[in-house]
């Protein structure tokens, strides 16, 4: 690929920074300076919205009538945000609106941005949410608006994940709350690894590389996230593994059945959460991960 078709990094504007990652076939690149990695070249905003049009609808079908991900959802709002009480939330990337819906029954005023069309007319139609279909900047919501904003493993979808963070601190409340849900590179970046020469073992048949990771527009490790939130003007958050969603959410291992990958997932988290307490919160190894972030100095 010739020089002048790398992408600078959105928030160090220096494209010399840049360095291609050997894994994810070489479709990963790297800044050298803030840590942030990504796709390059970058797909364009048309190309992406084709996409989910077409492939989201089918995934997010797929959790919705298995319900997978509806015990962390659960476990967000009761626990997490108890103390905040009762608001106005809105979730960036709202798909069939299964989160809002929880959130709409424990009394929170709910909103919804969502590129995909079938996915705002479900939410609408089924759980009477008001869910905008467009991206954030074309919402115009009003300055200072929101107690929660939440993404759901969105913002890695995005194709400029600052820019959204900027848009968010416009309309979050100075004691509002920001949280994200997204993978973790440290674990996604080094099963990737695994699985290729597992495959590799196998001469390409068992395709484990692609079940057992996954990477997007963009692939964030605690560090990077950290960076980001830091150069869009948040000045306190906080890191932790996020719980796995139940069973098989994409279909990746019939053959292994719900209570096996349960039981696999929750005995790797709880190895994570060990790691994650003994080294006084600094290794954060968990497939996912959650932030937690504020404009103003406050406690999560
Ligand atoms: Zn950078």
């Amino acid at each position: 690929m010739k020089k002048a078709e790398w992408l600078e990094c959105i928030t160090c504007r220096d494209e010399r920074l840049i360095k291609r990652l050997k894994s994810f076939e070489g479709s990963l690149a790297k800044c050298t300076e803030c840590g942030l990695i990504f796709r390059n070249p970058k797909p364009s905003y048309e190309t992406i919205k084709e996409y989910y049009k077409d492939d989201y609808s089918n995934i997010f079908l797929e959790e919705q009538t298995k319900n997978y991900r509806k015990g962390i959802f659960r476990h967000f709002l009761a626990p997490s945000i108890k103390d905040k009480g009762e608001g106005r939330l809105l979730d960036v990337g709202s798909g069939y609106g299964i989160f809002l819906s929880l959130a709409k029954d424990l009394g929170w005023e709910v909103y919804g941005i969502e590129l995909s069309e079938d996915a705002c007319q479900f939410a609408r139609k089924n759980f009477g949410l008001n869910v905008f279909c467009g991206d954030l900047e074309e919402a115009s919501f009003p300055k200072d608006h929101f107690d929660v904003v939440t993404l759901w493993n969105v913002l890695d979808h995005t194709t400029n994940p600052l820019e959204q963070l900027l848009e968010i601190k416009q309309i979050l409340k100075d004691n509002g709350l920001l949280f994200i849900r997204l993978p973790n590179f440290l674990f996604q970046g080094k099963s990737r690894c695994i699985g290729e020469a597992f495959d590799r073992l196998f001469f390409g048949h068992t395709n484990l590389s692609r079940k057992i990771s996954v990477s997007h527009l963009y692939a964030f490790t605690p560090s990077s996230i950290a960076n980001l939130l830091e150069r869009a003007g948040f000045s306190t958050f906080r890191l932790k593994n996020s719980p796995p969603a139940k069973g098989d959410p994409y279909c990746a291992f019939p053959f292994l059945g719900d209570i096996l990958l349960n039981w696999i997932k929750n005995s790797f988290f709880i190895s994570c959460e060990l790691l994650y307490h003994l080294s006084l919160g600094k290794i954060l190894w968990g497939p996912s991960m959650e932030v937690f972030a504020s404009k103003k100095e406050q406690k999560f």
